[in-house]
């Protein structure tokens, strides 16, 4: 990634807001993002795009910052900081169940930036017009035919079109003078195309956060939309990149998620909605769309494609919710060894299964939904087409109705 732009350190908190128990903000950097993958020194993906990155940076702010404070390890006495030791003691290895230190960046994702198009306005339009170089030929030399009063029907008869010098010249010059004008039409209808092609994604996610507020605030006043959205953004990249999915203690799916097998690059897309909040007994369940835009290893190619999933997640109720910090050791039961129970449920010692009392949100289920929510799109968008076309015919026969009344 490369700093670009007027500003040396980015913008910081650009909006923010406060709920609960936390300060979150966004800060804006600009940046040219390239994104190169190779294999056996040949290069099999290549992406040069300017963008903005935002970063989601929550704070605590009824908590302390602990994050320097020295904790002495209970397993060899040494003394390190507890930021030091969400990597695990450095001296013996053990591993520790903290709480999470703040401030920190809780998510962030990448938005095309059109106006960081460092290019000339002239040369944009050029470009564009070079695009479409096939259609304005076509279109010159039917203009001219019709001009040249040979026609089609001419043409197909035999008849000669382009005689002398004057209509030889005049082809050329006709399709080098268009090209500026189909390179602004080209241009400006792809802006559209890109302003448009957002459209459906904010439909889909409106209301999102007001239905997990109503949902959510009976039970956990204190959970926001933005941590919940970074809880399962961090939860699908560890479950899409892991070796074994079953073994993650936040996974209680059936799923195996091999579609994941040759993903090699997974970013946010920005958004997700909020579908569904449910109860059952002392748990609450939340069922949404997460957007993300990841790379597949086709082992001749690198794919990168947008796509949809559905998420089901739960968490207890019956746990307070607090932002007191605490650590503790973890230490596997049969053998004693230590390990890191975030990644993986069973000791890589001993193999035992280490149940950890479960207080964070659990993903049951998460299914790619891509194909179906891209058929509703075009279903939706055929629907739209139709209510308007209908209501022109309509129109224009009333209007015509009338004037054969008169
Ligand atoms: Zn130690
Ligand atoms: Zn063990």
């Amino acid at each position: 990634m490369i700093h670009r732009g007027p500003f040396p350190n980015g913008l910081n908190r650009v909006r923010s807001w406060k709920d609960g128990h936390y300060d979150t903000s966004w800060t804006v950097d600009f940046i040219i993002h390239n994104k190169t993958m190779q294999r056996e020194g040949m290069k099999t993906f290549k992406q040069n795009e300017t963008q903005s990155i935002y970063e989601t940076v929550v704070d605590v702010h009824d908590g302390d910052d602990v994050s320097s404070d020295t904790y002495c390890c209970p397993n060899c006495g040494s003394v390190s900081t507890i930021a030091e030791l969400q990597e695990g003691c450095a001296y013996c290895g053990t591993s520790f169940k903290m709480s999470e230190l703040y401030p920190k960046v809780k998510n962030y994702f990448f938005v095309f930036d059109m106006s960081g198009k460092t290019d000339h306005m002239f040369k944009t339009v050029i470009r564009y017009g070079l695009y479409l170089l096939p259609l304005n030929i076509i279109m010159c030399l039917a203009v001219l035919l019709q001009k040249s009063g040979v026609g089609f029907k001419g043409l197909m008869a035999g008849e000669k079109v382009f005689t002398g010098l004057w209509s030889i010249l005049y082809a050329p010059i006709c399709i080098t003078l268009m090209i500026p004008v189909f390179g602004f039409v080209g241009w400006m209808l792809d802006c559209f195309r890109l302003a448009f092609s957002s459209l459906p994604v904010l439909f889909e996610v409106m209301g999102s956060r007001q239905r997990f507020a109503a949902g959510i605030s009976p039970v956990c006043p204190e959970f926001t939309f933005e941590y919940f959205i970074s809880k399962i953004v961090s939860f699908f990249k560890i479950f899409a990149y892991s070796e074994n999915r079953r073994d993650l203690p936040f996974y209680a799916g059936s799923d195996n998620g091999e579609e994941f097998d040759d993903l090699v690059d997974a970013s946010f897309f920005g958004t997700m909605s909020c579908k569904r909040v449910a109860r059952k007994d002392n748990m609450v369940y939340v069922t949404g769309d997460l957007y993300m835009e990841n790379a597949y290893d086709l082992s001749n190619r690198i794919k990168a494609k947008k796509e949809i999933f559905r998420v089901r997640a739960g968490r207890r109720t019956d746990i307070p919710f607090t932002t007191n910090f605490s650590i503790t050791k973890i230490q596997c039961p049969s053998c004693g060894g230590s390990f890191n129970a975030f990644k993986t449920r069973s000791c890589p010692y001993c193999g035992n299964e280490y149940k950890q009392e479960n207080t964070d949100w659990v993903i049951y289920d998460i299914q790619n939904i891509t194909k179906k929510i891209k058929i509703k799109r075009v279903i939706t968008w055929l629907v739209v087409a139709a209510v308007f076309v209908g209501t022109f015919l309509y129109e224009m026969s009333m209007f015509y109705g009338l004037n054969n009344g008169f």
